[in-house]
């Protein structure tokens, strides 16, 4: 195994691989197309790329579907459609699939030579005799070459006998390592076809198996695992060995996990299932589309991903640090709109002065002019957020934003205090702001033109969708579900929203960012547009 440069935990860039001939280094990303990517999966084809392109080498993405229980093409379209939107493009697509006559071809080998056997000890039996303190050999290890093919012919034909039987590479029972305890090599599986080899096979590798020969097989230099794998890679080398291939040079890197978070496509499909979302896709799903339709960028991910690099902790991470460096990247850029609450919403108007009813050309975002502008409409005739106008006392100044200073002159509360009937402000033509609160306003005068009226919103913001930090595995799932996890506020906003598109991110002043996940459609103009918050790393 390679030795790893130290890397410190966060800001370096700093990772490299040994034995690197540069233009010759081959990586490869094996997802097993049984679910859609999520947040670790990216990891580590981003770093997979991230060496393949450092090195100007190649990136193969191999799909692992060895086990077809488990595994759809609509996934397998999926995961190819993820990659892409994370800006990965494999410079060669494969599938272990593939290589199944080449595998079996393998496995024979083993067996000609010594190296595997075919045992119909039962699971539990197997399990208990490695997992005893000194590992006890099972009663098919020393059978004869010849028994030892018959049966796995009668595996391959999936006889009654030979479904009760699995290939074990015999390797040592008493290791202390139990990764080296005669592993399980192929197994029967005849519940379904195989969506891309059909009926052919009865048997198929394991994934320990069938990984560092089509490593080797298809050239790869460096495989990245896991470090939880790391027990195992004995056995990866051992595999090589034995049939006289190639060595592949092992980079091991931390597993991803967040707090509050599953990264499990099991207990991920059980949420899809339950319909406890709505979907892949959900905004609460740690999966690349789903965080993606949450605001994430795909540069904040990019970066934060190298900037773990070689980090050997395997930490339950906090969403905080990966979204505060989202917010970065989006605020430079994110337009600015005005949206209020529609609860109570409180009129006001404008007393004393003449205020023309206009309709002015400001700008999207004070800092950044390349943003552009939009269309705020001024009148007489206003609202404001009933959290605001609550706090409003007659007498004070207060700052109307983009505008400038107002006195409070009459507030009118309803007779039982529920919400205000009216508000009456005079313009205020002192030019100091400081101290004043901050408010921020709509126009409400009807002017019968789409530019100066505004549009119904509805904000979504989630919360985890599990109540512990940390599931362990003896934790079900189920007694861990958050009961409310998604929450709606109507609002209405300015009408420059209208030609907001759907994954567009803009700040809603005071609010904080939001990406459109509906957009406007000016043939159900009353439908509401859909904004999520997206989140900013500030402690809630
Ligand atoms: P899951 O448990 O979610 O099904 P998996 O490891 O079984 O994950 P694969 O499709 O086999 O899913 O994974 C493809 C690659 O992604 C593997 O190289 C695996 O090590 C890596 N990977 C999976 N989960 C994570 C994670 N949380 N952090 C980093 N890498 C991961
Ligand atoms: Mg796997
Ligand atoms: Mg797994």
């Amino acid at each position: 195994t390679d030795k790893q440069p130290k890397g410190k935990d966060q800001g370096s860039f700093e990772i490299g691989l040994k034995d690197v001939v540069h233009g010759q280094v081959v990586t490869r990303f094996p997802p097993e197309p049984s679910g859609y990517l999520h947040i670790g999966h990216a990891k580590a084809a981003l770093l997979n790329d991230y060496f393949a392109k450092t090195y100007e080498g190649k990136l193969i993405v191999r799909f692992d579907d060895t086990n077809p229980s488990k595994e759809k093409v609509e996934f397998e379209e999926s995961i190819k459609e993820d990659l892409l939107l994370l800006g990965i493009k494999a410079d060669q697509i494969t599938y272990t699939s593939d290589s199944f006559d080449k595998l079996y071809e393998y496995a024979l080998q083993m067996i000609k030579e010594g190296n595997a056997y075919v045992d119909d000890t039962d699971v539990d039996t197997m399990r208990a005799e490695r997992m005893q303190q000194d590992g006890i050999e099972s009663k098919s290890r020393n059978l004869s070459i010849e028994e030892n093919l018959k049966r796995f012919e009668e595996m391959k034909n999936g006889t009654e006998f030979g479904l009760k039987c699995c290939l074990r590479a015999k390797i040592d029972m008493k290791n202390k390592n139990k990764c080296l305890r005669d592993p399980v090599l192929y197994r029967c599986n005849i519940a379904v076809p195989h969506h891309r080899t059909g009926n052919k096979w009865k048997i198929y590798p394991i994934y320990d198996f069938a990984c560092p020969i089509v490593d080797s097989l298809e050239g790869v230099t460096h495989a990245l695992r896991t470090n939880e794998y790391r027990d195992r890679n004995p056995q990866y080398e051992w595999i090589l060995n034995a049939l006289k291939l190639r060595q592949v040079h092992i980079w091991d890197f931390s597993r991803l996990n967040f707090v509050y978070t599953l990264l499990s496509k099991r207990k991920l499909t059980w949420f899809v299932d339950e319909g406890l979302v709505t979907g892949w896709d959900d905004p609460r799903f740690p999966t690349v589309r789903g965080i993606r339709r949450r605001g994430m960028t795909i540069d904040a991910l990019r970066q934060y991903i190298l900037m773990q690099g070689a980090s050997q902790k395997n930490l339950e991470l906090e969403w905080d640090k990966i979204w505060a460096l989202n917010k970065k990247i989006i605020d430079p850029v994110a337009p600015r709109h005005t949206a209020l609450d529609s609860d109570k919403i409180t009129p006001v108007k404008i007393v004393g002065d003449e205020v023309k009813t206009e309709i002015k050309e400001m700008p999207k975002h004070k800092k950044n002019p390349d943003v552009g502008n939009k269309l705020t409409t001024f009148s007489s005739e206003l609202y404001l957020a009933f959290e605001d106008a609550k706090t409003l006392e007659v007498g004070e100044k207060v700052t109307f934003m983009d505008w400038g200073n107002f006195n409070v002159e009459k507030i009118q509360w309803a007779a039982d205090k529920s919400h205000i009937v009216l508000i009456e402000v005079k313009i205020n033509p002192d030019l100091d702001y400081k101290g004043t609160k901050k408010i921020t306003w709509l126009s409400r005068a009807e002017t019968g033109k789409d530019e100066s009226t505004p549009v119904k919103v509805t904000l979504f913001d989630y919360d985890y969708l599990i109540t512990k930090k940390k599931l362990e595995e003896t934790d079900d799932v189920k007694n861990f579900v958050t009961p409310v996890t998604e929450f709606k506020t109507d609002a209405i906003c300015d009408a420059n929203l209208r030609s907001v598109k759907k994954g567009d991110i803009i700040q809603l002043e005071r609010k904080g960012y939001y990406i459109c996940d509906k957009q406007f459609d000016a043939s159900k103009p009353t439908e509401p547009i859909h904004l999520i918050f997206i989140p900013d790393g500030k402690a809630v």
